[in-house]
């Protein structure tokens, strides 16, 4: 039963690149469907971190697991995005040449579930979830312009609406924010809350009003030098010592 569990397990994660340690020996535990943030200064190893996750990477030593029966570190990228891990990188990457309507579709038919039914009629209940999907991303009435007509920040959107459709049990956002309004930004804040405790999900920022915004209910780890530097509520790692003189450069 894992729903009372963690999702994700980094034990003691390590990675070397040519001897430098951009991970280093770190530890951190997502659970069912936490909304957590990641902090933490340029080189603080929250990219590898990613890579490490979605196979991109193999860690040096330690173990990575997802829910109780994945063993990261032996699965290749495509077997973890088969298992359940959406990766949402910065640059949105939506089918430009086709419709809103036709971006969730197809990402919804990419699912090796449905595969098999790719040129088949949407059925009600598809049509039900793309309908609810394009509510959530703050794109309905849109769902018949080009994607490649939409502003930058509904892009972003619509990715994280594409992804959704592919129903990941761990969603991991890089940086979701970056290049935004501060209008759009704030519909994000909005739009990820709306999913808190709903799905499982990881977003790495360095919008810190963005992750001030999105923390309120859940916990913020600030990572440094490759392992965890403080984790808890954002007014606790705000207060931390070590974390201002980490941001401060003291
Ligand atoms: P962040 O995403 O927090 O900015 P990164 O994970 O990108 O940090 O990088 C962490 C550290 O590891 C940095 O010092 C970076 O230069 C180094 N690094 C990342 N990838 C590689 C690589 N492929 N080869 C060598 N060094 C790397």
């Amino acid at each position: 039963d894992t729903t009372h569990g963690a999702i994700l397990y980094l034990n003691d994660i390590t990675v070397s690149f040519d001897g430098f340690r951009a991970i280093n020996k770190l530890n951190l535990d997502i659970s069912v469907g936490e909304l957590r943030c990641i902090i933490g200064p340029n080189g603080a190893g929250k990219t590898t971190m990613m890579d490490v996750i979605t196979g991109k990477t193999r860690p040096t030593s330690g173990t990575a697991f997802f829910g109780q029966n994945y063993d990261l570190a032996s699965m290749t990228e495509y077997e973890i995005a088969h298992a359940g891990i959406g990766r949402k990188f910065q640059r949105p990457t939506v089918f430009e040449q086709h419709t809103v309507f036709e971006n969730l579709e197809l990402a919804m038919k990419m699912d090796k579930r449905v595969r098999p039914t790719l040129f088949a009629r949407l059925t009600s209940e598809q049509e039900d979830r793309i309908a609810a999907t394009l509510r959530l991303i703050r794109l309905n009435g849109q769902e018949d312009r080009l994607a490649g007509l939409l502003s930058h920040g509904q892009k972003q959107w619509l990715e994280i609406g594409m992804l959704l459709m592919q129903e990941p049990q761990l969603i991991l956002l890089d940086e979701p924010v970056a290049g935004m309004s501060d209008a759009e930004t704030a519909r994000t804040a909005e739009l990820l809350n709306e999913l808190r405790g709903k799905h499982s999900i990881m977003v790495v920022e360095h919008d810190m009003g963005f992750v001030t915004e999105i923390a309120q209910q859940g916990k913020v780890t600030v990572l440094h030098e490759g392992s965890v530097l403080a984790e808890g509520r954002m007014d606790q790692v705000q207060a931390d010592e070590r974390v201002i003189d980490v941001y401060l450069g003291r």
